[in-house]
């Protein structure tokens, strides 16, 4: 890095299919875990900032939802603020997972860049998986779309590949003075990070509809005078028979969501962490104008 050259900061947008490795990718770039992660699709639902700095330019990462065909609301929420990310974004990259590379959820993205006319940035994910003559097969099929340049090949979760995606991506940012502190990793309050990190328990540990039946919400955060925090969050079910399972057998799933999330805070806070968690049956939260607001999505998409 030169004095002589400019700062620059600016937002990029990573956007695609469900579970082709945005949050992973995100977390990589921010070096950081900043979003949640798990094998299940739509484990993201709303627009979460991840803020790196490379040289003089300040990346601002957005992650977004997956983009697909959405029925319910919470899912038209999902979906919107997704589009939300993009529109407002400098750079769009589009993800791709190389192990399924021609997709429809992918397609039917591709066809909006295109309608848009929005140069886009590629990048083949997940190469971990794939040998390279199936990779530069796929990356033959994109250029003919004639709306992506470059194209990188990578690894979100092996790290492999993502120096030169930064670097890049870097440069391409406009000329400006940064927008958050230099040391900001994301702009999640921390509520609502310790919120992701219970419902990214449910996502690993419960299974079938339960996690897209359930939300997680922290009613009270409390600073201890020993430097430990105490937390008490609420998990929203639909149906009583979802609380059973939740719960578990003499409460031991309770139990064993309640543990990891609390050894995850525990990390990413460094500090002693006592977490209380209530699950709660609500019939229809999925249509409740608060829950919305609490999860930062638009009630009416
Ligand atoms: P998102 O839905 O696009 O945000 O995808 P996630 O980041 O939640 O990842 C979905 C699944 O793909 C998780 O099980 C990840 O561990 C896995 N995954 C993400 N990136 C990679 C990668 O580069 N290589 C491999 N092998 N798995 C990955
Ligand atoms: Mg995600």
């Amino acid at each position: 890095m030169s004095d002589g050259e400019p700062q620059r900061c600016g937002y990029v947008a990573l956007i695609g299919a469900p579970n082709v490795g945005k949050s992973t990718l995100l977390n990589t770039l921010v070096g950081a875990k900043v979003s949640i992660v798990s094998p299940k699709v739509q484990t993201t639902r709303r627009r979460i900032l991840g803020i790196a700095v490379e040289g003089r330019s300040q990346l601002i990462f957005v992650d977004t939802p997956g983009i697909f065909e959405p029925k319910r609301r919470l899912e038209r929420a999902m979906v919107a603020a997704a589009w939300s990310g993009v529109e407002d974004a400098d750079v769009i990259v589009l993800l791709v997972d190389a192990t399924r590379p021609a997709d429809a959820a992918t397609r039917a993205i591709v066809d909006k860049l295109k309608q848009a006319g929005r140069k886009t940035v590629l990048v083949i994910n997940k190469i971990d998986l794939v040998p390279r003559p199936a990779l530069l097969e796929i990356v033959d099929r994109y250029a003919r779309d004639g709306i992506f340049d470059p194209v990188f090949m990578l690894s979100g979760l092996t790290g492999d590949g993502m120096g030169d995606l930064k670097a890049h991506l870097a440069r391409m940012l406009p000329v400006g003075p940064w927008l958050f502190p230099e040391d900001q990793l994301s702009d999640l309050p921390q509520r609502l990070i310790a919120a992701e990190v219970t419902r990214e328990q449910i996502f690993l540990q419960l299974h079938e509809e339960l996690p897209y039946n359930s939300t997680v919400e922290t009613d009270s955060w409390e600073e201890r005078r020993d430097g430990s925090v105490r937390i008490e969050q609420s998990i929203y079910v639909m149906r009583p028979g979802q609380k059973a399972i939740v719960l578990g057998e003499g409460g031991r799933q309770i139990k064993r969501i309640g543990e990891r999330a609390r050894a995850e805070l525990e990390r990413m806070l460094d500090r002693r962490v006592h977490l209380f968690l209530f699950v709660r049956v609500k019939e229809d939260w999925t249509e409740d104008r608060e829950r919305y607001e609490a999860m930062g999505l638009e009630y009416t998409s």
